[in-house]
């Protein structure tokens, strides 16, 4: 699989590094040792001439052969104008190397022992912060071993233990307790509490039995259960979401154009300086002087820290939010997240549970409560939306009647042909599309949609013949994370197509003030762009009407146990599908952007500081090289603290 492979290539970048250092390393000691055993002898034990081919033949490996590929990288950006940060470690090196074969010939000091521990000291910074690299993206190194790598299959009634890519579509598995559960599926046998939290978050196990769904890399944690395989390899949910996090990672948040812009300036800008810097002092001192200074600059304003600074943060918190069980698809979010002042949440499924009951069954005249279920459940049948299912529910080992002419009418209900008579089945807005007069349901209409139920008229040949209320109920942790939200000073807002009366019902329960109700799906997006233009908008949802409007917001979050399509369109997503995940969103945006911040500032202050200093004369080039690395190593150690940060 293509992440193993990513995994072993992230191996192999520290390894080379470390290869490289260790080496850099082993040829620098008899370097030192030449360069600085007079000062502890007293007296020196080579010749001048000697010294100086000895250098030459030491470093000629560490700039050529380890420096290799950042002397390519930066020589090419140096030539072909755009400069990148090799370009002024590679152009500094060389630089200074020459002066050890010019000094041969010509009164120079001689720099190329210097240029030697300049690209050794810059490739031990490469290897500890790619090691420092490499644990930010423990997270997702977790993710890829979360997967079971075995299965019991069950074929031909007996029971085989086969790798799991070797897993077909519909096989039968077996998973003992206390076993992982290896790719997704459905439960045909027995059942067992669940332990989910590596893909949710969340820390109690959950019941399933037969016909519920269950997610490969969770433990079965206490019965036997087998289950039909029903998604494989990388339309596993694990492979998805470790997707989503490759994929943000590799997304750009836009304060990084900042730090882009300002790199791409400032290389040819150092570049410049440093070479007016050397001018200037050679008409002051000498020109040994005055490349010594000319190498420092370059070597010091290698703007490495500042390339680091944002991907590195983004890499730690979106690692974090995974483990919470949000993904962020796009980078972008993460700067958003934290400027949005309104909320809007859409009601079934988002808010509540979206598993609605029938509670309530009605009629009108004669007609029988039994005959009324099985008309509506034998014209449900044909909908898609979650209060069809609980009409369906209702009408359980009943015998359904075929329907013909069956007609969907988007956010509002369906119509359909049995026996010859003609029924519709809605809410009210769909009545009154079709004229239908309400006046003897009134009454108990406005009673169950006061109690937050959704009410559905059912009419034959346009006359009421009944309704049905139903009941969703709302998730337990949707007022408290509103709660939060209020308390941080969000305004929430909820949406839904249900009628006025209900949805007030519900927002109540939860807490929310603002209800824009009898929404059509198409609608959704434009009270989204509506509200947006008193400041930034979040929208959480779960459904296909919801797709439009998640894209419309400045951060669309959709829930993970919506539908696939919102989840396409959301710019972050909640595993775990409680809203509790808004309020860790916004403080992990808080967090990581401020980390970001951090960085950058670390990155630039540095740069402000050391420059004049190596222009002024008063760094010498090691020194100004330690620094360098110093500065990157910082800031992905300081990325890697934002770990201990409650969210
Ligand atoms: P939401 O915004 O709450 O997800 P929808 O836009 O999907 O709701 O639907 C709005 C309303 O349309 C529902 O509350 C219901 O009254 C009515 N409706 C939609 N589909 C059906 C259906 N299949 N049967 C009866 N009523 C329906
Ligand atoms: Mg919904």
């Amino acid at each position: 699989m293509n992440h193993h492979h990513e995994e072993t290539a992230e191996a192999k970048e520290i390894q080379s590094w470390k290869i490289k250092t260790a080496v850099g390393w082993i040829l620098t000691l008899p370097i030192l040792f030449v360069m600085y055993h007079p000062f502890v002898l007293g007296k020196s034990l080579f010749s001048e001439e000697t010294m100086m081919v000895h250098l030459l033949i030491f470093g000629f490996p560490i700039i050529f052969f380890i420096g290799w590929e950042t002397l390519r990288s930066g020589f090419r950006g140096l030539f072909s104008g755009y400069f990148n940060m090799d370009s002024l470690i590679s152009l500094g090196t060389v630089i200074a190397y020459s002066t050890g074969a010019l000094a041969l010939f010509f009164e120079l000091q001689n720099y190329a022992g210097i240029a030697s521990m300049i690209m050794t000291i810059f490739v031990t910074g490469k290897y500890i912060e790619a090691k420092a690299r490499g644990r930010a993206t423990e997270e997702i190194k977790r993710l890829l071993e979360l997967g079971a790598k075995k299965a019991r299959v069950l074929r031909n009634g007996e029971e085989q233990e086969l790798p799991i890519e070797e897993v077909l579509l519909g096989d039968i598995i077996i998973v003992k307790p206390g076993e992982k559960i290896p790719v997704d599926g459905i439960i045909v046998k027995g059942a067992s509490s669940i332990d989910e939290s590596m893909v949710t978050g969340e820390s109690l196990p959950v019941e399933r039995k037969v016909n519920d769904p269950v997610i490969g890399a969770t433990i079965n944690s206490d019965g036997i259960i087998h289950i039909k395989t029903s998604k494989i390899g990388k339309d596993t949910f694990l492979a998805h979401i470790i997707q989503l996090v490759e994929e943000a990672q590799g997304t750009k948040v836009p304060i990084q154009e900042l730090a882009d812009k300002i790199t791409s300036k400032f290389v040819p800008a150092i570049l410049i300086l440093a070479l007016l810097s050397s001018i200037a002092w050679y008409f002051f001192t000498d020109i040994s002087t005055a490349i010594g200074i000319g190498i420092a600059v370059l070597v010091i304003a290698c703007p490495c820290a500042l390339g680091l600074a944002t991907p590195i943060a983004l890499v730690v918190g979106s690692g974090m939010g995974a483990q919470r069980g949000i993904l962020i698809k796009n980078g972008e979010a993460i700067q958003t997240m934290k400027n949005v002042k309104t909320i809007v949440f859409d009601k079934t499924g988002t808010l509540t549970k979206g598993k609605p009951e029938a509670t309530d069954v009605l009629t009108t005249g004669t007609l029988q409560q039994e005959e009324l279920i099985i008309i509506a459940a034998s014209l449900e049948k044909n909908s898609e939306h979650p209060i069809a299912q609980a009409v369906i529910n209702l009408a359980k080992n009943k015998k359904l009647k075929e329907v013909t002419k069956f007609k969907n009418h988007r956010g509002r209900g369906i119509e359909g042909t049995i026996a010859g008579n003609h029924y519709f089945i809605g809410n009210a807005t769909l009545m009154q599309e079709q004229k239908i007069i309400l006046t003897n349901i009134k009454e108990k209409l406005v009673t169950l949609e006061n109690q937050g139920k959704t009410t559905m008229i059912i009419t034959k040949n346009k006359k009421v013949i009944g309704l049905i209320g139903v009941a969703d109920t709302i998730k337990e942790d949707s007022k408290q994370a509103l709660e939060q939200l209020h308390k941080q000073g969000c305004t929430t807002v909820m949406i839904t197509g249900d009628n006025e009366r209900t949805a007030q019902a519900i927002a109540q329960q939860v807490g929310i003030k603002h209800v824009i109700a009898n929404v059509l799906p198409e609608h959704k997006a434009q009270h989204v762009e509506r509200l947006q233009k008193t400041g930034m908008v979040a929208f959480v949802g779960d459904g296909i009407n919801d797709a439009p409007a998640l894209k419309q917001a400045n951060v669309g979050i959709a829930m993970g146990t919506g539908t696939d399509i919102a989840i396409e369109a959301g710019d972050l997503v909640l595993a775990k599908g409680s809203l509790q995940g808004v309020v860790q969103a916004i403080n992990l945006s808080k967090a990581t952007f401020k980390k970001i911040k951090q960085n950058l500032f670390w990155a630039f202050a540095y740069n402000v500081i050391a420059i004049p200093l190596a222009v002024a004369g008063i760094l010498h080039p090691v020194i100004a090289e330690i620094a360098m690395a110093a500065s990157s190593i910082t800031v992905v150690t300081n990325a890697n603290l934002l770990k201990r940060k409650k969210i």
